[in-house]
């Protein structure tokens, strides 16, 4: 089967431009691009300025996902194990990819095209609830709670986000105060504390809540993921976002709400744990997302370039220009590079050696990701001129990116953070490794 692609210089990945590839071999890539590429132009493509003025998602684009399958891999991830595939009903999942086909780099081909359309936001209003909030049931929840809440979830007949961060706990998660008491009978938690940028959280039915059941703020112990229904004491807020706000981005509050027992994600007290194990995951997205939009920068700036005259020729032939040009493609293939690289080691190792060996590496990737973009869209923005920041007309994508590119800087650990716990993870896995190889 041969690829749809753009013919603008650097807008697609090396394997879309028919370069060889040792890593999309198998036809179900092809045909999960092909099929995406396609829904996208077909069902988002031309909503992107009405989502960005209103601020509001459009419940009948979720209903579309739903319906043709996606919600499987958006909750799943990376593989798409039979146990699960049931519990949707064996939905046909997008591109006809067969469920035990699926594997990272379907997963990575099925964000980048969602953000073809040039924003992050329509695909975050989507997704980024139930890839990040489920991801705590499929890995470690009781097989009776994954049957309990993964049939609605997946089928859309219900959504759920992760809320993590608190106003006072963001980038040290351990400092969490939102507390979960047990009452006297022991058949319930009452919750009380606040959660805030909680993307999705204004959709949501089900909240996955990191809760203090012991310890005080700054203990790692003593944290759970709890499960918490929209129900009495539960508020949710709209927060106004620089760039984004159609993805939902949330203030949460919780006023003695009473969560059954059996709503705790796994074991008491495990919940570091898990959330350090459910960012890996979310950090690759991330970056696959920052990906897509340096080429779809790329596309709009190259096409400008060559279109938009001054001094009496076109912009490409300023050799400035061609440097602008050359700075933004080369950093961008590069991060390319790294991200199908990562993907590969993720889809070779297993799960706990990947927890130990690529963490440090992935926050690097991620941290990559984030400062790329930023060079290659402040760029794009000044070779459009004026019309880089202008909301409309042909610099509308590239404007909307600039706005939109701390949302991933920031969420999912920031930049810095990023920056030294790749650093901090490298060299306690080299200190394991020579203390190993000195036994
Ligand atoms: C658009 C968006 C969506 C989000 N979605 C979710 C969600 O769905 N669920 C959820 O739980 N949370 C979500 N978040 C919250 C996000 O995870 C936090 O914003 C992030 O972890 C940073 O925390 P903070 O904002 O409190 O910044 P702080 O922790 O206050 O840090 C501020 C800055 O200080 C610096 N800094 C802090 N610590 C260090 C350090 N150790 N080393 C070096 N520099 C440091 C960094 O520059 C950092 O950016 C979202 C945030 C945004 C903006």
């Amino acid at each position: 089967m041969s690829l749809t692609k753009s013919t603008t210089a650097f807008a697609e990945a090396p394997w879309i431009q028919g370069l060889p590839s040792p890593y999309f071999k198998k036809k179900s890539h092809i045909a999960l691009r092909e099929y995406v590429k396609k829904w996208v132009a077909d069902n988002m493509a031309d909503d992107a300025e009405e989502w960005d003025d209103s601020g509001n998602a459009d419940p009948e684009l979720f209903k579309k996902f739903a319906r043709d399958g996606f919600l499987v891999p958006f909750a799943l991830g990376v593989t798409i194990p039979k146990k699960f595939h049931d519990l949707a009903g064996n939905i046909t999942l997008p591109g006809g990819v067969p469920a035990d086909e699926w594997d990272h780099f379907h997963d990575y081909i099925l964000i980048d095209e969602l953000c073809g359309c040039g924003t992050q936001q329509m695909m975050m209003a989507n997704y980024g609830g139930l890839a990040y909030g489920a991801g705590p049931i499929v890995h470690f929840a009781s097989e009776a709670m994954q049957k309990r809440f993964l049939p609605d979830l997946l089928l859309g007949k219900k959504r759920i986000c992760l809320a993590i961060t608190e106003p006072r706990a963001g980038s040290d998660v351990a400092g969490l105060g939102t507390t979960a008491v047990k009452t006297s009978d022991g058949k319930h938690y009452i919750v009380n504390g606040e959660k805030k940028w909680i993307t999705n959280g204004i959709y949501s039915d089900y909240f996955t809540t990191a809760v203090r059941t012991s310890g005080k703020p700054g203990d790692h112990s003593g944290i759970t993921f709890l499960v918490i229904p929209r129900s009495e004491g539960l508020e949710t807020r709209k927060m106004k976002m620089m760039g984004g706000g159609a993805s939902g981005t949330t203030y949460v509050t919780f006023e003695d709400v009473k969560v059954p027992v059996e709503n705790v994600v796994g074991k008491e007290g495990e919940g570091f744990k898990y959330i350090m194990w459910n960012f890996l995951h979310e950090r690759m997205t991330i970056c696959y997302v920052a990906i897509r939009l340096c080429r779809v920068c790329l596309e709009d700036s190259v096409e400008h370039v060559k279109r938009r005259k001054a001094f009496g020729k076109p912009l490409i032939e300023q050799p400035v220009v061609r440097h602008k040009i050359a700075n933004m493609a080369r950093q961008t293939e590069a991060l390319q590079a790294f991200i199908e690289a990562s993907i590969y080691q993720y889809s070779q190792l297993s799960t706990a050696e990947s927890n130990l060996k690529l963490g440090g590496t992935t926050a690097l990737l991620k941290a990559q990701s984030t400062i790329t973009l930023e060079y290659v869209v402040s760029e794009a923005v000044m070779l459009f001129g004026g019309m880089g920041i202008t909301k409309g007309g042909a610099g509308e994508r590239v404007e909307r990116i600039f706005r939109e590119f701390k949302a991933l800087s920031i969420p999912g650990g920031s930049q810095d953070v990023m920056l030294d716990l790749g650093v901090r993870q490298q060299l306690k896995l080299i200190e394991a490794q020579r203390a190993k190889s000195n036994l």
